[in-house]
């Protein structure tokens, strides 16, 4: 059995090419933890690189059970049938644990699923580095080179995960419900402070009242917000996923940011931005993993940690000494 059937070249073409096999094969590379596949899978980022970039990239999350996959999947058929092509990529913060990805379970979005000009794809972001360097980035870039315009990121929003999101998206989506418990919904404001539009959604029979209801309460809420640095007035919307409803009103809102932010100047400063911190990340991650890695750390580290634990040696001073084992 040879794992490996293609030269890294052939990644490329295919992508280059719209080849959903190849690109689904490349995402599996760049997000193998082997390192044995670290090479190819940067000779393929480095190759792809020029022919990204060109898509709008959304983030969407909300709580479990406030709608996204139905939400994803009304809203990507809406797009495709306006000729868009979408990849929809999921992060599960919680998939370690429960030993399946529960986002990425693709009979959550049939239709969609079934398009195509549609492509699906789930992303566990478990056992990262608090998913700081999940692959999704890279995932992104694949897709984007592969001709995709439209990136879908979902995520549930009860972490960390969504701040990581909002990192690498140029829209910012959150999902709500109205009158679910409220206090809002144990969503932090800190999630709240990051929407670029909030969807309250189920906006359907008995519902649609209650809905307006809490519209209107939200945006009394978002006004208490300083305003944004990029200049946008984080809108509010009711949508029903499952009728199908308020979605082109969506997707005004989206065009509508993008013409503001790029007058501004701010969908550029932006993504420059998330660049620079990918890097950072990156440099990171790696430092990390060397680190704990390394020989005379390997050996001693479980030694040190126990002469910190019981307070023989402080943590600076032993950090600086596992440290200058390393350098
Ligand atoms: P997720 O956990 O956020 O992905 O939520 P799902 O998309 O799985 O939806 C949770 C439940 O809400 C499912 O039973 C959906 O059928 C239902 N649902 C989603 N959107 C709507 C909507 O717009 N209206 C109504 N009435 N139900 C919806």
């Amino acid at each position: 059995f040879k794992k490996q059937r293609h030269t890294a070249e052939e990644y490329v073409q295919g992508i280059l090419n719209h080849d959903r096999i190849l690109l689904s094969k490349a995402i599996t590379l760049v997000e193998s933890k082997l390192s044995s596949d670290d090479k190819i899978a940067e000779f393929i980022l480095e190759k792809i690189l020029p022919f990204t970039g060109q898509s709008l990239r959304i983030g969407i999350t909300g709580v479990p059970g406030a709608g996204k996959s139905t939400f994803i999947e009304s809203f990507g058929k809406h797009l495709t049938s306006l000729g868009k092509k979408v990849a929809v990529l999921s992060i599960d913060p919680t998939s370690q644990r429960t030993n399946g990805s529960i986002l990425g379970d693709k009979t959550r979005m049939e239709e969609l699923a079934n398009d195509p000009n549609a492509f699906i794809r789930p992303s566990a972001s478990g056992n990262t580095l608090g998913g700081v360097h999940s692959k999704t980035r890279e995932t992104m870039l694949l897709c984007e080179a592969a001709g995709f315009d439209i990136i879908l990121i979902e995520t549930v929003g009860v972490g960390q995960s969504e701040t990581n999101v909002k990192g690498i998206v140029d829209f910012f989506l959150l999902l709500m419900l109205a009158g679910a418990g409220d206090e809002l919904q144990g969503i932090k404001r800190g999630i709240m402070e990051m929407a670029d539009t909030i969807i309250i959604n189920k906006a359907d029979g008995d519902n649609v009242k209650k809905c307006e209801i809490a519209k209107r309460e939200y945006q009394n809420a978002l006004h208490m917000f300083p305003p944004a640095a990029n200049g946008w007035y984080p809108k509010v919307l009711t949508t029903s996923a499952l009728n199908k409803s308020g979605l082109n009103e969506i997707w005004k809102v989206i065009g509508e940011f993008e013409i503001v932010t790029k007058e501004s100047g701010h969908f550029y400063s932006n993504r420059q931005g998330q660049n620079l911190r990918w890097m950072h990340d990156v440099i990171s991650y790696y430092l990390h993993y060397s680190f704990f890695n390394h020989g005379s750390v390997k050996e001693q580290i479980n030694y040190v940690e126990n002469q910190v634990k019981i307070g023989s040696v402080s943590a600076i001073k032993a950090a600086k000494s596992m440290i200058g084992l390393f350098m």
